[in-house]
């Protein structure tokens, strides 16, 4: 006898129907208990396709509800990985704004060489690094000459671009790792580190004619802003207050001025 898990129960329902209606087997004593049989085992299919409605029903919702969710935390996180992408676009702009700020504040607006502070900073270094190493930096204070007759004569615009050809004539007559910048106004400081006094004086006093040599205008225009500077250089002495070295080329500058300017002198 076949398991009744094999039964194809569409032909096997046909054909306890078929003898419940024969008219031979109306008096057979198994007909009522089989037609009950048949009635219970319909019920119990009819229950059966319910409750595998209803699982089916709950295996989609199911699916549904796990994609739904999926799909939530996949745009979660695209949300996420986008947040953390504009996150470190803003570090990274605020670290190059932070740094461009540093750069604009230790550099002069107008020659774009160092201003006062960014020379103060290096002065501090060398001088410990002096002090440290019992060695020496020489520094030299340029002041252009004459320099309120070329505003005068030719406009402060003029004079701006020669104050800019004399920051440039600076860069390019200097040392790598010499620091210049604009001390104030038409004046200009450098520092030689690690330089004694007699090659500082060779290319301060290079520097100096240099300067004698700077053509603003390309066409041949007459007259031409002539500019030359007055420079005052010492020697840094170890040990003693950076104030005090600023002072001893300050001092030179001055008396470069009164011997008549377009000089260096040593203090
Ligand atoms: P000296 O040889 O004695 O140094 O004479 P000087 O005319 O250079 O010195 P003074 O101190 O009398 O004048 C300095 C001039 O430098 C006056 C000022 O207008 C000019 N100056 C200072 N800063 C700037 C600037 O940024 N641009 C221009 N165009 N001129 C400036
Ligand atoms: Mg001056
Ligand atoms: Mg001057």
């Amino acid at each position: 006898m076949a398991a009744a898990t094999d039964l194809d129960e569409e032909p096997l329902y046909r054909h306890i129907e078929a003898l419940l209606d024969a008219a031979e087997h109306q008096d057979n004593p198994l007909r009522t208990p089989l037609e009950q049989l048949y009635i219970f085992s319909q019920k119990q299919h009819a229950r059966l396709e319910r409750l595998i409605h209803i699982s089916d029903g709950y295996h989609q919702i199911g699916r549904q509800c796990s994609k739904s969710l999926t799909d939530q935390g996949d745009r979660q996180l695209r949300r996420l990985e986008k947040l953390a992408r504009i996150s470190d676009l803003y570090q990274v702009n605020l670290q190059e704004l932070t740094e461009s700020l540093r750069q604009a504040s230790l550099q002069d607006a107008l020659t774009g060489l160092g201003n006062r502070r960014f020379l103060m900073d290096h002065l501090k270094q060398e001088s410990q690094r002096a002090d440290r190493k019992q060695s020496s930096f020489a520094l030299a204070i340029l002041d252009a000459d004459h320099f309120k007759s070329v505003n005068d004569n030719f406009g402060h615009d003029i004079g701006d671009q020669l104050l800019c050809a004399i920051a440039n004539t600076m860069k390019n007559g200097l040392r790598e790792y010499d620091h210049c910048g604009r001390w104030g106004g038409e004046e200009f400081l450098v520092l030689f580190p690690d330089t004694d006094l007699k090659e500082a004086i060779q290319i301060a006093d290079r520097l100096r004619l240099a300067m004698t040599q700077i053509e603003l205008f390309e066409d041949e225009l007459d007259p031409h802003p002539r500019v030359s500077v007055s420079i005052g250089l010492t020697s840094y002495r170890p040990g003693e207050d950076h104030s005090e070295t600023i002072k001893r080329a300050d001092d030179a500058l001055l008396s470069a001025k009164r011997a008549g300017r377009n000089r260096l002198q040593v203090g």
